[in-house]
């Protein structure tokens, strides 16, 4: 059967022969749910607008992940019986460019939180977790927030400080997490703290789903105010002597590290699409602008130097894509843990990317491109956290450089001939190079 592709539907540039045709129309229909049943009404552009301003409201967030829920874009790869889509880790990814294409990435964010912590809550938690946080997450009805970095740990996430210890029938926490998104909103947090073990361990972390309302939470500042990426309701905040019961320690005590870094090799890839989502509609509101605007009676899109970027950016976008679907099949194939080179492969290129695609937009839009009359400056701010959130670029290219000297050691290449090259090289048989093999 011909591959028919309408623009509504497509959404790379060229063909995606990657994707199965059931595929291409899950992400049509995805789009055109976004942009006809969500962000409409309270939550139109003016909403988009409100947010990156910092004037949004737990109203909006509430209205939003509703729709969602109601609309099956959370949790979509966790069973319909716990509300969840049943879907596949592709359409997940595929979802999450749609919502960073036609929304905003701190949309896209909110909803790629259900993913991967749904995901986690479904195969570890018990089943009063499952019950009474992960259903009502997907079905739109509790807003959840990841309470994961600290002031003094990031990126070196099994520094983190705050812990947890057993008192009663439960557990007490301590500590600080900052830059918490949707702190201000969130009915719960999904929150790691150490258990046992010493700093840097990464046995004896724990994972906790935490009320908001408990008491000794408190909120210590609202970032919101940063660079891009703004309205998430971002918070510092204290955790001070918060009770939590036995029964909501997500899996086995102290074994949350292997469940982490598991949901993270999804996030690794929501991360990446969604940015890469938000690009391509800067790449489309240049490409058309640059048609119509006109330069010394020439449009701007005639310039050589201009159409250039133009193709480079179609070019590298897809190839990101290709990358992402990729890696998201591997997962699909082999569980969430499997694939994690293709996934750091597709994190650090797409996420970079992203970046520079948003910035490239404004380049050749000029200087109304700096304005707010378009969404491309709000883009390009958005997308520029991408390379650090969920794993930062240079992790990345470490985790791809570990797994890629294992795949492309050679036993035979022992090193007989490095740095003895004139003996003889192997892929010339042994013999010494020669001027007839230059000629
Ligand atoms: C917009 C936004 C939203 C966020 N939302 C959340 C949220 O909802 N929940 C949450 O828990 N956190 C959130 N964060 C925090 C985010 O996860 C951290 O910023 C991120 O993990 C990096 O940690 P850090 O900022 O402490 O940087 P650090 O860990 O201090 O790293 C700083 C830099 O050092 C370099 N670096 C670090 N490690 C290595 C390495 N191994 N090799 C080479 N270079 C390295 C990288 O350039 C890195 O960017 C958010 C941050 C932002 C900006």
């Amino acid at each position: 059967m011909p591959i028919v592709i309408v623009r509504v539907g497509r959404r790379m540039i060229g063909e995606d022969t990657s994707l199965t045709e059931a595929e291409r129309e899950y992400l049509a229909d995805r789009i055109e749910t976004l942009r006809e049943e969500v962000f409409v009404g309270r939550l139109d552009e003016r909403h988009f607008r409100e947010l990156d301003r910092n004037e949004e409201s737990r109203e909006d967030w509430a209205e939003y992940v509703e729709r969602m829920g109601e609309r099956d874009f959370l949790g979509i790869a966790v069973p319909g019986e716990y509300n969840g889509a049943g879907g596949t880790y592709v359409e997940t990814v595929l979802a999450e460019q749609a919502i960073g294409y036609a929304g905003t990435i701190v949309h896209a964010c909110q909803a790629s939180l259900t993913q991967h912590v749904g995901r986690t809550m479904y195969e570890h938690g018990n089943e009063r977790i499952r019950e009474s946080y992960l259903a009502p997450m997907l079905d739109g009805e509790l807003v959840v927030s990841q309470a994961y970095t600290e002031p003094g740990s990031g990126t070196d996430l099994a520094h983190m400080e705050t812990t947890a210890e057993r008192e009663g029938d439960g557990w007490v926490i301590r500590g600080e997490k900052r830059f918490i998104d949707f702190a201000e909103y969130g009915d719960f947090y999904f929150l790691p703290a150490r258990t046992s073990g010493a700093d840097g361990d990464r046995e004896g972390v724990s994972l906790f789903v935490v009320d908001a309302d408990a008491d000794g939470i408190e909120l210590l500042e609202n970032q919101s105010d940063w660079h891009g990426f703004r309205g998430t309701g971002a918070a510092w905040m204290a955790f001070d002597d918060v009770r939590v019961p036995e029964e909501n320690l997500v899996g086995e005590e102290g074994a949350a590290w292997s469940y982490i870094t598991a949901e993270l090799n999804l996030e690794h890839l929501t991360v990446a699409r969604y940015c890469l989502g938000a690009s391509e509609r800067a790449l489309e509101i240049a490409a058309n602008y640059t048609t119509e605007r006109e330069v010394n009676e020439r449009p701007v899109s005639r310039y050589q130097a201009v159409n250039h970027e133009v193709a480079e950016m179609a070019t590298e976008l897809d190839a990101a894509y290709l990358l992402n679907t990729r890696a998201a099949r591997l997962l699909d194939e082999g569980g969430i843990s499997a694939g994690r080179m293709e996934g750091a492969m597709a994190k650090w290129y797409g996420n970079d990317l992203a970046h520079e695609i948003a910035d490239t937009c404004i380049q050749i839009v000029g200087g109304i491109g700096t304005t707010t009359s378009y969404p491309i400056e709000r883009i390009q701010r958005d997308v520029r956290a991408g390379r650090f959130l969920g794993g930062a670029s240079e992790v990345m290219k470490s985790i791809v450089q570990h797994d890629a000297y294992g795949v492309l050691d050679d036993e035979s290449f022992e090193g007989d001939y490095v740095g003895n090259e004139l003996e003889g090289l192997p892929w010339l048989g042994g013999r010494k190079r020669s001027a007839a093999d230059d000629g």
